[in-house]
């Protein structure tokens, strides 16, 4: 009997959004729980590389990118203090020639919107608070404090960073401090038009950078900067801070990309924590997704693009006919799990070598950026070639407990 597997996916980030989206695409409705009162993001940016966009586009998202998303021209690494260009990647038109699709940097709220858009809304539960998922025999129940229990076949945490879920199945261990804070903030081009820029620009310098781009179709200005500090102090992983607690953390820094700190209204500034990779992210009935599963540094700009592939990929499986629950998440875990943990590991040693102190270091990865822009242009700064030519929408069930494969999905709003 080819019986379609009930899932509960736990948080409506966007790895729980796109995964819903993704089940629906193939005619599953899946229920969400969020514990929030609203969707919501952080109020900043996110840069969508092309091994995610591939999958907003195989939603139906095309259009909507198009006229939300802001698609730039390169990155362009530059000196801390001097300003001087250690490497200038081109990417609109040079990522589609290589990679299949553009860049494409968004407002983080546009994102989940277009992803909360495809979902439908009687499948949603607001203000449902998970506190435990157990395993009970052929199903898994989730536990609200708020609601009544859940009982599905598969149950999915896709509840961030410090996954309940994850908890719950593995026991509580706290995420680790990186030992790097970062400042968000947005400048509107209606107050600054100044500051939009067609190119990322990555100021490298000691202990820090700073990145900043443009999103909302050109709108706005994003800003993420980044600095090393021992502690963090604060119970929560993000507080309200002041413009000049951030100045004063760049203070020397080039006067081009302090003069766009200055700019910052309403700052925020976040402890930066990440986990180890897992060996095991499923048991039983229940796995992982997203940030539960693999929270990372923001240095390679991934956290979010492989909750989208893990979304897409894990609805892949779980849609097949007839397959058999545990043999799905198996199936996720063997696809993902090897990918996640090279991405969590890179993120790391990209923030190393971002944040190099000793002259001699930075002197030799300069030289490998000039090196590498005479060889490879294309690759030069951005170094994740091998990040962004994965594919998820190619994935394609296998097993012999499947009973056939996935054929290629129907956008669901065109
Ligand atoms: C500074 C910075 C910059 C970044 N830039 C990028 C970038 O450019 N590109 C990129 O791809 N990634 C980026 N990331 C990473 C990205 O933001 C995250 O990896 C991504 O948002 C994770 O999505 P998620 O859905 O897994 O988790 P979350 O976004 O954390 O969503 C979890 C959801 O679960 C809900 N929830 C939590 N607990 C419960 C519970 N007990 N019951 C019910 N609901 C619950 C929460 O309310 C939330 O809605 C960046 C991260 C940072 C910090």
């Amino acid at each position: 009997m080819n019986r379609k597997l009930r899932v509960g996916v736990i948080g409506g980030g966007i790895g729980g959004a796109a995964l819903i989206a993704s089940l629906r695409q193939r005619g599953m409705e899946a229920h969400l729980f969020e514990r929030t009162a609203a969707f919501r993001e952080v109020g900043a940016g996110v840069q969508m590389s092309p091994n995610a966009v591939k999958i907003l586009y195989a939603l139906g998202l095309r259009d909507t990118l198009d006229r939300l998303g802001y698609v730039p021209e390169a990155v362009i690494g530059r000196h801390w203090r001097t300003g001087r260009e250690n490497f200038r990647t081109p990417q609109a038109g040079a990522c589609r020639r290589m990679f299949g699709t553009d860049c494409y940097h968004l407002h983080r709220a546009d994102l989940l919107a277009m992803l909360v858009n495809l979902i439908n809304p009687r499948q949603v539960t607001m203000n449902a608070h998970c506190i435990s998922v157990t395993n009970h025999g052929q199903t898994a129940v989730a536990r609200f404090s708020d609601h009544e229990d859940f009982e599905a076949d598969v149950i999915v945490g896709a509840d961030g960073v410090h996954s309940v879920v994850r908890d719950s199945l593995f026991g509580a261990e706290a995420p680790l401090f990186t030992g790097n804070i970062c400042w968000r903030a947005v400048i509107p081009a209606a107050l600054h038009p100044e500051f939009i820029s067609p190119v990322t620009a990555v100021w490298q310098g000691p202990n820090g950078h700073v990145v900043t781009y443009a999103i909302s179709g050109g709108n706005a200005q994003n800003i993420v900067a980044v600095s090393e500090t021992p502690h963090w102090m604060a119970e929560s992983w993000h507080v309200p801070s002041t413009r000049e607690e951030m100045l004063q953390a760049f203070a020397g820094w080039h006067p081009d990309v302090l003069r766009e700190l200055s700019a910052a209204e309403s700052v925020f500034k976040w402890g930066l924590f990440d986990r180890d990779p897992m060996e095991q992210w499923s048991k039983g009935h229940i796995t992982l997704l997203g940030d539960a599963a693999h929270p990372m540094l923001p240095f390679l700009a991934q956290g979010a693009a492989m909750a989208l592939e893990d979304g897409y990929i894990l609805a892949s499986l779980l849609a097949v006919p007839g397959i058999d629950a545990t043999e799905a998440l198996h199936q996720y875990e063997a696809e993902r799990m090897p990918r996640t943990s090279r991405v969590q590991l890179s993120a790391r040693a990209r923030g190393k070598r971002f944040h190099l102190t000793s002259p001699w270091q930075q002197f030799k990865r300069d030289f490998s950026y000039k090196l590498k822009t005479i060889l490879s242009p294309h690759a030069a700064g951005q170094e994740a070639h091998w990040v962004f030519s994965y594919d998820a929408t190619a994935f394609r069930p296998a097993g012999r407990r499947v009973a056939s494969s996935v054929s290629a999905p129907e956008p669901v709003n065109g």
